[in-house]
């Protein structure tokens, strides 16, 4: 990219970048449409169980309705995406978002580890396993999502305003899929359903590890919810209202050149 544009798209993200390290949105009249958040998972199949035994739906439920309050308290038009529970499949999330005139799809989600990382312990009588190697929260975006630039433009945003409010991001998903920005933990998972069938942009976000018996309390902690969910609707509101994208998937992404922090 070169000249004029370049510098455009350059001037788009400082300010944005500026916007984030603020934690303010610049506010305006033309926003684009509602935003769709979706908890994952389904209460059939709740996805991983934590270290403590609760299923990985009640922490997404939790978080989202952080999440939806923190959007509509900018000024968003929200709509939650299987509340319930109940919805019928992967494909059927994004087709509600797109029903809905969604302009983003926000898919929330928490984190487990490998079968073969698991140590067996006992909490309340029950036969429960744990992993206190790993802990906190990624993002994840597809290219086969017709928007992929500004879907890392979001993973960005949000990714560097949880930096900047002390949520610290996690590598482990670096071993497997590939960095879109190592700095802020925004991986490429292109298969996932709920991003690439989606005809918006969109990111699926991995809250933290629940495995992670410290971290697992940490994230049913309201107060804590409430903060993630801050920062996530900032950075969020900072990439759609202030945001412009570099043209192409390639422009957007940064080169994994610096080692991530150590532990
Ligand atoms: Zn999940």
């Amino acid at each position: 990219m070169r000249g004029a544009r370049a510098r455009a798209v350059g001037h788009g993200l400082l300010a944005l970048l500026l916007a984030v390290v603020a934690g303010v949105a610049r506010a305006e009249g033309d926003a684009p449409g509602p935003i769709a958040v979706d908890v994952g998972h389904t209460l059939e199949a709740p996805g991983a169980t934590s270290a403590r035994g609760r299923s990985e739906f009640e922490f997404n439920r939790d978080l989202s309705v952080h999440v939806v309050d923190a959007l509509r308290a900018r000024g968003w038009a929200v709509g939650t995406i299987n509340a319930d529970g109940r919805i019928a499949s992967l494909r059927a999330r994004p087709q509600a978002a797109g029903e809905a005139g969604a302009a983003f799809l926000l898919s929330l989600h928490h984190d487990s580890v490998n079968a073969f990382e698991l140590r067996p312990w006992t909490w309340e009588g029950r036969a429960l396993d744990y992993n206190d190697a790993f802990a906190g929260h990624s993002l994840f975006v597809s290219r086969d999502n017709p928007d992929t630039a500004m879907s890392i433009l979001c993973a960005r945003a949000i990714g560097a305003r949880l930096q900047r409010m002390g949520f610290e991001p996690t590598h482990k998903n670096g071993r497997r899929r590939s960095y879109a920005d190592r700095e802020h933990a925004v991986h490429y998972y292109d298969g996932l359903a709920v991003l690439r069938h989606a005809r918006m942009p969109a990111l699926l976000f991995e809250a933290g590890v629940l495995k992670n018996r410290d971290e697992e309390l940490l994230l049913r902690d309201p107060a804590r919810q409430a903060r993630m969910a801050d920062a996530i609707a900032t950075g969020l509101s900072a990439c759609l209202r202030n945001g412009a994208p570099a043209d192409d998937e390639a422009g957007a992404d940064r080169p994994d050149r610096a080692e991530p922090p150590g532990p």
